[in-house]
């Protein structure tokens, strides 16, 4: 398997040396040779300086062949660019690019592009551990607008049906595991206390779930 990675700097060298751990051929592009000395000295991929944007840079990195491209430039027009032409001149369907400021986001994603937005996706890791401990995050779909959550039952919703707990909209469960086994429960599941309970939500249908767990919760106080 053949990747490219584009833009060389704290994202691009980590994610260019884990694709080379795994056994891939890995090209990094960068504009600015420096970004090179990110890479751990093991790494044995090509490194190539030049322009993102540039046809002949491209070429040399062998964008007509590559398995997978990542566009990683702390730039979102050029991510979004060079994104654009890898799938729609060069016809690459594997192609993932970054969102650097989150503003930028919505014109990404008018490309239709895959995209990984760091900064957004960290902000919400890091507000969820330091506020919710009890529910945790496992998957991320897209940027975040669905997420998949691993929540630990409290004593208080001990006993109650699974039905009572889930709010009705944008909140579906996938699994409960129970002493170390898991199944799929039924609304009518009565929950335990400590059950892992695997949930699909968006981000409105996980604060209306924490809100039905506060409520069991002083209820049962
Ligand atoms: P970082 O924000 O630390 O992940 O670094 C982003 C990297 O993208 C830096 O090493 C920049 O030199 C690189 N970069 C920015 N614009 C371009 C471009 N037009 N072509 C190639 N590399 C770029």
């Amino acid at each position: 398997m053949n990747y490219i990675v584009i833009g060389c700097g704290r994202l691009g060298s980590q994610l260019a040396y884990r694709l080379f751990l795994r056994g891939y051929k890995v090209t990094v592009v960068d504009n600015n040779s420096a970004a090179f000395k990110n890479l751990p000295p093991d790494f044995l991929g090509r490194t190539i300086e030049g322009e993102a944007t540039h046809y002949d840079i491209m070429h040399r990195a062998g964008i007509e062949q590559a398995d997978g491209i990542a566009i990683v430039t702390n730039s979102d027009a050029v991510n979004a660019i060079v994104g654009h032409v890898a799938r729609s001149v060069y016809n690459r369907s594997n192609v993932v690019v970054r969102n650097y400021d989150p503003v930028m986001l919505p014109m990404l994603q008018a490309f239709n592009l895959q995209t990984i937005s760091s900064a957004s996706w960290g902000a919400q890791r890091i507000e969820e551990m330091l506020h919710h401990s009890e529910i945790r995050a496992v998957f991320s779909a897209g940027n975040g607008e669905v997420e998949v959550y691993e929540c630990k039952i409290p004593p208080g919703c001990a006993g109650q049906p699974l039905a009572d707990l889930l709010p009705d909209h944008n909140c579906v469960p996938a699994g409960i595991t129970r002493g170390g086994k898991a199944f799929i429960p039924t609304p009518e599941t009565r929950l335990e206390k400590d059950d892992i309970l695997v949930i699909s939500a968006t981000y409105e249908g996980i604060e209306a779930l924490r809100k039905n767990l506060k409520a069991f919760e002083e209820a049962a106080q």
